[in-house]
């Protein structure tokens, strides 16, 4: 690292668990941000000020009015940009070291699975559900870790999927496709604008100590957060031998 960056990082390298090994993994690292609204706003700021060298941000979407509640990603001059041209800007006066490659289109298929099988860690930023078994899919296959973040009206909740892990659960473990639901999406429901911020900031949290491999992370539990009580719930997460993404492949019938 040279002066400039030293002194950037400085307040990282002083943290004996980072130091300058740690900050140097970071900047060699590249991050999957899949989604620039309300949780991959704050992601990608905390990802790109701490130094993560390289950010993927894709999303489909262009800056609306309404997104400007939450999205802190995006300004009232880039209201009609592609979101991803949007905070490729917004990175870039923070942090001119990240290289930022702006991804304007949904991620599926083989594009998916190339994006993720690049990157060191995914962070589902999305807000619907095929999209977040899709990227659970490719995390599983391509054995990268996902930090998966949701946040709808005051509740939110944030996961660590390990996949580098051997027996590591997943996303589908969880939340099972056929058990949908009634999807609630932030497109059309009210959210609270400080709920994405704490959820999508958690989300960049683990997933700097994934980079730098720090600390414990959050893998194998689930976080629930109740934002106008004020309350963490936490939930151990156990594996589903029978996931139809991650178990074991059935025998076939003799
Ligand atoms: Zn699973």
């Amino acid at each position: 690292m040279n002066d400039d960056q030293l002194l950037r990082y400085s307040r990282h390298i002083l943290l004996p668990e980072i130091g300058i090994e740690g900050q140097a993994r970071l900047v060699g690292s590249r991050a999957l941000v899949i989604g620039a609204g309300g949780l991959g706003s704050p992601a990608a700021l905390y990802l790109a000020s701490a130094g993560v060298g390289t950010i993927v941000l894709a999303d489909n979407d262009t800056v609306d009015l309404t997104n400007l509640q939450r999205q802190i990603l995006h300004t009232t001059p880039a209201i009609g940009r592609p979101k991803v041209a949007s905070g490729r800007d917004t990175i870039g006066l923070i942090n001119p070291e990240v290289q930022v490659v702006a991804l304007a289109e949904r991620l599926e298929g083989a594009r998916l699975d190339a994006a993720v099988h690049e990157a060191d860690v995914v962070l589902d930023c999305s807000d619907n559900f095929a999209t977040r078994h899709a990227i659970n899919e490719a995390c599983v296959r391509e054995r990268v870790a996902l930090v998966s973040g949701a946040a709808i009206r005051f509740d939110g909740q944030v996961a660590v999927f390990d996949h580098r892990e051997p027996g590591s659960g997943c996303y589908h473990c969880l939340f099972p496709a056929d058990a949908r639901g009634d999807e609630e999406r932030c497109a059309t429901m009210g959210v609270f604008a400080p709920l994405v911020g704490v959820i999508g900031t958690m989300q960049a949290m683990e997933a700097i100590k994934l980079l730098a491999g720090i600390g414990e992370t959050l893998a194998g539990r689930l976080l629930l957060f109740d934002a106008r009580a004020q309350r963490w719930h936490e939930v151990r997460l156990s594996r589903d031998p029978h996931c139809a993404v991650c178990g074991e492949p059935r025998a076939a019938a003799a």
